[in-house]
C-alpha cells in the first residue's frame, strides 16, 4: 500500500490518502510537542516506537472486543488504519489525579479516584482543548447521546482492559486520552495509545514513564518509552 497524497498533519503524525477511499496510512513522526505545541523537539526513534506500540496495544484491544481503526503494520513507523468521521472530542479517563485536573481544582497529586474520573474535552488546540460536558456535546451537534454513551461506556473498558495490561508490567495507568470517529454508521477507537497519550507510573517508585518526561524536562523520554515496550513484550524494530 502507497502514500497517495497527504491529507492531514498533526503534532506528531501525518495521514496520507492510499488507493484504497476507505484506508488511510498513518504516519508516526519523531516530533514531540507539549502545552499546546508551545514547547517542540524532534526525539530519535520516536516514531519507530510510537508506530509499533500503538500497533501492539490496538490489535491487544481488538483481541478484547474493542473495534478499533488499526488495520495493520505497514512500516516500523507507518499503519494502515480505516478512514473514519471523527468526533472533535477528547474522552480522558483518569484512575489518579495530576496533569491539568489538580491545577483545575487543587487537587493532591497522585490521588486515587474511586471511581475513576471521566471527562469530555474540545479537541481545539486554538482555544487549548477546553474541558466540555455531555450538554455542549448536545447542544453543539458534536455528538448525538447514543455516541455520547458508546464513547463513555467504551473508555471505561478499555481503562478495565488496560489498568490489568499496565499492571502486569508493573506499572499504573495513571491516565489516558482517547478519540472515537464513525467507519460505516459504527463507532471506532480512533488516533494512537502510545506513551504521548497516557500517563504510566512505575508502580514501586512512581518514576514517570510517559510523555511529562518531555513536558517537564526529565530526560531519556525514548529510552523510556522503549522501557516500557519492552516490560510489556512489545519487540520494537529500530532498522
Ligand atoms: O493534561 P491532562 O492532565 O488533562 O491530560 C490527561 C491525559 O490525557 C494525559 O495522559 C495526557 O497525556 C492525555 N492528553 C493527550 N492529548 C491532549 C490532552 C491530554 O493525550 N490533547
Amino acid at each position: 500500500m502507497e502514500k497517495i497524497s497527504q491529507i492531514a498533519t498533526g503534532k506528531a503524525k501525518s495521514l496520507y490518502t492510499t488507493s484504497q477511499a476507505d484506508q488511510l496510512i498513518m504516519e508516526f513522526r519523531d516530533d514531540a510537542s507539549a502545552f499546546d505545541g508551545k514547547k517542540k523537539a524532534a526525539l530519535d526513534n520516536k516514531g519507530k516506537v510510537n508506530n509499533q506500540f500503538n500497533a501492539f496495544v490496538m490489535e491487544f484491544l481488538a483481541s478484547k472486543g474493542i473495534e478499533t481503526h488499526f488495520i495493520k503494520l505497514l512500516s516500523n513507523t507507518e499503519s494502515l488504519v480505516y478512514k473514519l468521521d471523527m468526533f472533535p472530542i477528547e474522552c480522558v479517563l483518569r484512575n489518579r489525579a495530576t496533569g491539568s485536573l489538580c491545577k483545575r481544582l487543587g487537587i493532591e497529586d497522585g490521588l486515587i479516584l474511586d471511581p475513576p474520573l471521566f471527562e469530555f474535552f474540545l479537541k481545539d488546540d486554538d482555544l487549548g482543548d477546553p474541558l466540555i460536558t455531555v450538554h455542549h456535546i448536545k447542544s453543539f451537534g458534536w455528538a448525538s447521546q447514543s455516541d455520547i454513551d458508546a464513547m463513555s461506556s467504551l473508555t471505561l473498558k478499555v481503562n478495565e482492559i488496560l489498568v490489568d495490561f499496565f499492571n502486569k508490567a508493573n506499572l499504573i495507568l495513571v491516565d489516558f486520552k482517547l478519540e472515537f470517529g464513525l467507519y460505516d454508521g459504527k463507532i471506532l477507537l480512533a488516533d494512537e495509545f502510545t506513551p504521548d497519550g497516557c500517563r504510566l507510573w512505575d508502580k514501586d517508585t512512581l518514576t514517570k514513564m510517559d510523555k511529562d518526561r518531555f513536558r517537564q524536562d526529565l530526560g531519556d523520554v525514548i529510552e523510556i518509552y522503549g522501557e516500557v515496550a519492552e516490560r510489556l513484550g512489545i519487540q520494537i524494530k529500530l532498522d
